[in-house]
């Protein structure tokens, strides 16, 4: 009934230390502390070694580390049985609809013409200082729903996009089906989408084509979702006028990417949320425990739909 925990890119030992805390010492291990493959419950993963799934062939549960599972789901060797379960927190929420709010407020503002002008020393006092936005938020998932109720109560037009009819006070759903109308409704894109065969590369031409012209494009969800030619493309025709990104295909982004000096782009290096281990632990220990127990884990993905 043991806790694994692998990643190629954190920094494990505090995850180690918290998880002991909670779950006892010799209840967690790393790979090279497995002795009994069979004996390990759950797989606690962010990035893990390739081989780790050709070992635990029996593990129950198979938590991320974070909001995201696109790197646990394109790995074939995962057991069928096995649930997945992501985090889901207001640790996460919260600073996410920050971040988009902080977006949002950037373009309302027109911080960007204002960096522009302060970039060529003009003062100027005679134009009109806020733009008109209306927001569409693609994806109202765990962290889509929390920032379309915030940015209701700062008085936005929010409209949203997803799979299934969403009832969220004041925000009117489209489902994907319905995108055309959606994209016609808006002139400020916030994809906070799941990374799945139907979602890569949505970010591109096909749809920028389809929006109003001058519109603003912020992407925090998944790289894979934006086709980064077509977002430079887009920007030089006008489509739009903007794109505030913190995720790409490529991370780091290479820096002959002509994302990093195009006037119009707005960079962050994926840090919209950094998901706290205070915040994780408690709920995979939980879950780790539900599991053996018998139960549903908090935060279960369905593996049919991809998220
Ligand atoms: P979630 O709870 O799984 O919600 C996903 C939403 O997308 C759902 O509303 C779903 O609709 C909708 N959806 C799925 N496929 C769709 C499609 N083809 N067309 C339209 N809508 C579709 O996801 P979440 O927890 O909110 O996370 C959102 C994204 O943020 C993920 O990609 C995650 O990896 C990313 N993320 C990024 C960071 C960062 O630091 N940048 C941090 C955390 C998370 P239904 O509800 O109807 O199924």
């Amino acid at each position: 009934m043991q806790l694994l925990i692998d990643s190629s890119t954190k920094d494990l030992f505090p995850w180690i230390n918290a998880f002991r805390k909670e779950l006892g010492e010799e209840k967690v291990i790393t790979w090279d502390g497995i002795t009994d493959p069979d004996d390990v419950t759950t797989a606690v993963v962010w990035n893990h070694r390739k081989e780790l799934f050709e070992r635990l062939r029996n593990v129950k549960l198979v938590a991320s580390m974070g909001a995201g599972v696109d790197h646990i789901l394109s790995d074939p060797l995962i057991p069928g049985a096995a649930f997945i379960s992501r985090v889901i927190s207001p640790h996460l929420s919260e600073p996410m609809s920050n971040y988009c709010i902080g977006a949002v407020l950037y373009y309302k503002k027109q911080f960007d013409k204002y960096l522009e002008d302060k970039n060529r020393k003009n003062w100027d006092q005679e134009f009109e200082p806020e733009r008109e936005i209306q927001v569409g938020i693609m994806g109202l998932g765990e962290l889509g729903r929390d920032l379309a109720i915030k940015l209701r109560s700062l008085g936005f037009e929010v409209f949203g996009l997803s799979q299934s009819r969403k009832k969220v006070p004041g925000v009117k759903s489209y489902l994907s089906t319905e995108s055309d109308e959606f994209l016609k409704q808006i002139n400020l894109l916030i994809c906070m989408l799941p990374a799945t065969a139907e979602t890569n590369g949505i970010l591109s031409k096909s749809l920028f084509d389809r929006m109003n012209r001058g519109s603003f494009l912020v992407n925090v969800a998944r790289g894979h979702h934006q086709v980064n030619e077509d977002i430079v493309e887009a920007l030089n025709s006008g489509i739009l006028a903007g794109a505030f990104l913190d995720v790409f295909p490529e991370e780091p982004l290479p820096e002959s990417s002509p994302l990093w000096t195009h006037p119009k782009v707005f960079i962050t290096p994926h840090i919209a949320v950094v998901t706290k281990i205070e915040a994780a632990v408690p709920q995979i220990a939980e879950n780790h425990m539900r599991v053996i127990r018998g139960e549903l884990p908090i935060g279960l993905v369905d593996r049919s739909k991809g998220y």
